[in-house]
């Protein structure tokens, strides 16, 4: 059993009151923030850094983000997510690369992907603070919330470590958008944590200064295509692939003879192992993006949860040294690389799939590839993908859409329930905290964006009602996201739920 020690009760000042308040200030928060404030509600948005964007902000992502299938470039993102994307794209802040002729070596799966946006990081950071000020979001930023005030089975606040310590924070309604339920899971509320073990696992982020790109893309291009000796086959299949045991076989084919000699050697391990049975290995470069890169831990799931702090930090460590001992390596052997250093490691180490709460509905896999419609929608999403007989006999579960040919995948509902965590009031989740369903794929960032300004808007409708959201009319709700821009169905299918 585990020891434990009783803290003592103590009375929590109160900080701060508000309507809704958004815990977790990531790409699901700050569009929750955006559109709660939009709607009118006093809004608050907490996060634990210094700045806004999660992913994109403190932890350096915006590699590629796959909201281009053909039902958004057509219909668009609505609401403060689309209105800040379009002035994103205005200001220049969004670039388009073409994913197949980026720089990864290996055969990509999704070949027929149209050109991909691509977020400036800067000015993202930029127009995010400039529209949370214009719409008078409350921030509390280098804020931890460490626990949630319920009351009769609802969520009434949350409380917060602060530089002054533990303090209280009321609000009617809380948006959990920690990334990994942690608000729900405080609560008290059912939560999954089946995932935090592994799946798509821990991913960091960091930058490179110094290369000489002209010099390593010419040798890439003279490298590239040459096929495999009969010995570096054997040697990928027999010691690389099994050591990184990955969904990706991703390496750098034109470092082969480089990779095998210092694994033989023992002065660099392309895969790492990291204690307690992860692995850390570096995905190759890729032009899009090229002084950003990630360092990837994967570990089998019976072994590590990143919810354990001790478990995580090794792995954060690991990956930050695996960050170093690459570049080194890269020095020593690749043309391009000999001034290269390590500018910068993302102090905020991205996890893809962890705890999300057990919602009133959890969308199956089914739900998806039936198209089911749920009279409780609140957004129209799309797959990349899709399962069908083409996908079958080529020995897969599913394929991915030819976007050049304009191609759709599944049109799928996602309903109101799949936002609410089972037996708790009072809070609404988003981003990846809801992502429980796999194949929906709910954590991407275009859908974590949308999914972020769903929760915002409903969070404000139910302050404004004084309802619990899963009491509240459902057709106000949808009513109120239509007139938003957010996309619930074609007009037929808004008469149908007596909306149109
Ligand atoms: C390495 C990596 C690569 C990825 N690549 C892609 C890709 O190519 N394309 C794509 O579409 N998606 C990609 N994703 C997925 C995508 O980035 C995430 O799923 C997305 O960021 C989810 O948004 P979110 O708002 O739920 O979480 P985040 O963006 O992670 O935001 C969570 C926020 O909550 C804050 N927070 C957490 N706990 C607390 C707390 N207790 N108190 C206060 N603040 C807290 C964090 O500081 C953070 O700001 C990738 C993810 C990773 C990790």
């Amino acid at each position: 059993m585990t020891e434990v020690i009783h803290e003592p009760a103590r009375a929590v000042p109160v900080l701060h009151e508000t309507e809704v308040l958004v815990a977790g200030a990531g790409i699901a928060g700050l569009f929750a923030a955006l559109e709660s404030a939009a709607q009118g509600a006093r809004t608050t948005l907490v996060d634990e850094y210094s700045m806004v964007g999660g992913n994109y902000g403190p932890g350096l992502g915006s590699r590629h983000d796959l909201w281009q299938s053909p039902t958004f470039r057509d219909r668009g993102l609505g609401g403060q997510v689309g209105a800040f994307l379009r002035e994103l794209e205005r200001r220049g802040g969004i670039k388009t690369f073409d994913f197949i002729s980026g720089g990864d070596n290996v055969p990509w799966r999704w070949q027929g992907m149209a050109p991909i946006p691509v977020i400036d990081r800067n000015e993202f950071q930029r127009l995010a603070l400039q529209r949370l000020r214009e719409l008078d979001v409350a921030l509390l930023l280098s804020t931890t919330v460490a626990g949630a005030v319920v009351q009769n089975g609802a969520v009434g606040g949350v409380f917060v470590e602060t530089p002054d310590g533990r303090r209280a924070v009321r609000a009617q309604v809380v948006v959990d958008t920690t990334g990994e339920a942690d608000v729900a899971a405080a609560a008290g509320a059912d939560v999954d944590a089946s995932h935090a073990g592994t799946e798509a696992g821990m991913g960091l982020f960091f930058r490179v200064e110094g290369v000489d790109w002209e010099r390593y893309e010419a040798f890439r291009a003279a490298e590239r295509g040459k096929p495999l000796a009969r010995a570096e086959q054997r040697w990928v299949d027999e010691v690389l692939v099994p050591a990184m045991d990955m969904v990706w076989k991703n390496y750098p084919r034109e470092l082969l003879p480089f990779i095998m000699a210092d694994w033989a050697s023992g002065a660099f391990r392309y895969v790492a192992p990291v204690p307690g049975g992860a692995y850390a290995y570096k995905i190759p470069f890729a032009t899009h993006d090229q002084d950003v890169t990630t360092i990837e831990v994967r570990w089998p799931p019976d072994k590590l949860s990143v919810l354990n702090a001790l478990n995580r930090s090794t792995i954060e460590a690991s990956a930050r040294q695996h960050a170093y001992d690459t570049i080194d390596f890269y020095c020593r052997h690749v043309p391009g690389f000999e001034q290269a250093r390590v500018s910068q490691t993302a102090p905020y180490m991205g996890n893809r799939w962890s705890r999300t709460i057990v919602p009133d509905y959890t969308l199956t896999k089914e739900d998806i590839v039936a198209e089911r419609k749920f009279d409780d929608v609140v957004h129209v999403l799309t797959t990349l993908y899709r399962y069908d007989e083409t996908a079958q006999q080529a020995g897969r579960t599913r394929r991915l859409v030819d976007l050049k040919n304009r191609e759709e995948g599944h049109n799928f509902d996602i309903p109101l329930r799949q936002f609410l965590p089972q037996g708790l009031d009072g809070m609404v989740a988003a981003g990846r905290s809801i992502g429980r369903e796999r194949t929906a794929s709910l954590r991407w960032r275009w859908i974590a964006k949308v999914t972020g300004g769903v929760a915002g808007l409903t969070a404000a409708v139910a302050a404004s009602a004084g309802a619990p959201a899963r009491q509240m009319d459902i057709r106000t709700l949808q009513r109120a996201l239509v007139a938003a821009g957010y996309y619930l169905g074609e007009p037929e299918r808004l008469a149908e739920l007596g909306i149109g």
